[in-house]
């Protein structure tokens, strides 16, 4: 079933969350181990990150140093098609431009297909960590909102190739990102928001905000869309924060503001044990205001922990 679908099919806020693929080298146990935990929730879907190529530099015996390209997390097709076949739930594999061309992600696009899987979120990913600025590929994208008119070509049949002809279309329900507080590479707010609006008019479905503290952020942000034109339902992200330090990491980050009543919460702690508990108490509150605003649904960011995402769920599913 299609994210879209479920959230105009159904009358109240529905819950779903977010994975990692495993990292290279480790097996899917600890994965199917968090879903098991959060299945009785009955989540509506799950979404799976995507993580592109970086570069290491590895030191050779004599000092010289040597460019290792690595992928640490690989798999995320395979993982999302398994998930979806294991626990009959609609899984949300991400697609991201940096660092591939558009033909890769044409056949990516191809293989879910071919797997049954029929949405993906279209993000544009972020630079390399030795690069200031996102570079996209030759023949990549550099924008979501090309990623977009890509996969919505394809869900009129029209594939890179213009020699191929009587092709089967693709179809899939599209989401994109948003950003309450802005993008870091926006000069503002009103430009990051035209960008948005972009990505919708090309054929994005629906949004799923970055994660936020502050809910009125997020109610400023959806009064702002809804200004401009952008209709389609914004859901909202919830990251529980589980460590003492992700009151400075998480702003770092993902250019996000940590609320000063809640950052003093957390100063307060003198264990990550005692950060996770006001972390997950803060979450709850949060999800329960959003859910009194009648949001389409609560997105959680689990980074593949589930006894916070639990914890909240019980409390408020
Ligand atoms: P875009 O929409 O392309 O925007 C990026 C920047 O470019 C913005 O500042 C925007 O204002 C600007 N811009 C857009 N269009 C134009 C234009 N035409 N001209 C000039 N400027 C323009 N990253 C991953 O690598 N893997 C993931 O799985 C992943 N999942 C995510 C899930 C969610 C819900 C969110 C919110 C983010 C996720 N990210 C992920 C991070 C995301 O890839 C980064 O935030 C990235 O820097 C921007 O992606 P985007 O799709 O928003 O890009």
């Amino acid at each position: 079933m299609k994210v879209i679908d479920i959230i105009q099919q159904s009358g109240k806020t529905v819950f779903s969350f977010e994975l990692l693929p495993p990292l290279k080298g480790q097996m899917a146990d600890k994965l199917y181990r968090t879903i098991d935990e959060l299945i009785e929730f009955n989540p509506q879907y799950i979404n799976i990150t995507t993580h592109r190529d970086e570069v290491e530099l590895r030191e050779l015996p004599g000092g010289l140093l040597e460019k290792k390209t690595v992928r640490k997390r690989p798999g995320t097709v395979a993982i999302a098609a398994a998930i979806q076949h294991a626990y009959k739930i609609p899984v949300i594999p991400h697609v991201v431009c940096g660092g591939f061309t558009c033909e890769e992600t044409e056949n990516m696009l191809l293989d879910l297909n071919f797997l049954g899987i029929k949405n993906v979120l279209a993000l544009r990913g972020d630079g390399l960590k030795s690069q200031s600025t996102f570079v996209p590929e030759a023949e990549g994208h550099a924008h979501a909102k090309d990623l977009v008119t890509q996969i919505v070509n394809l869900k009129q049949g029209k594939y890179l190739d213009p020699e191929m002809k009587n092709n089967a279309p693709l179809d899939f329900c599209i989401g994109v990102a948003g950003y309450p507080e802005k993008h870091f590479e926006a000069s503002n707010m009103d430009i990051d928001l035209l960008h948005l609006k972009e990505k919708v008019d090309a054929g994005a479905d629906y949004i799923v905000t970055q994660m936020f503290f502050d809910n009125q952020k997020y109610y400023d942000f959806v009064d702002r869309c809804r200004a401009m034109g952008i209709t389609v339902p914004i859901i909202p992200g919830i990251k529980p924060l589980a460590l003492m330090n992700q009151i400075t990491v998480l702003p770092k980050l993902f250019s996000i503001d940590i609320p000063e009543a809640f950052a003093r919460e957390i100063r307060k702690c003198k264990s990550n044990d005692q950060a996770r508990a006001v972390g997950t108490e803060w979450a709850i509150e949060q999800s329960r205001d959003l859910i009194a605003h009648k949001v389409p649904c609560l997105h959680i960011y689990t980074y593949g922990i589930s006894d916070n995402t639990r914890q909240i769920a019980k409390a408020v599913i």
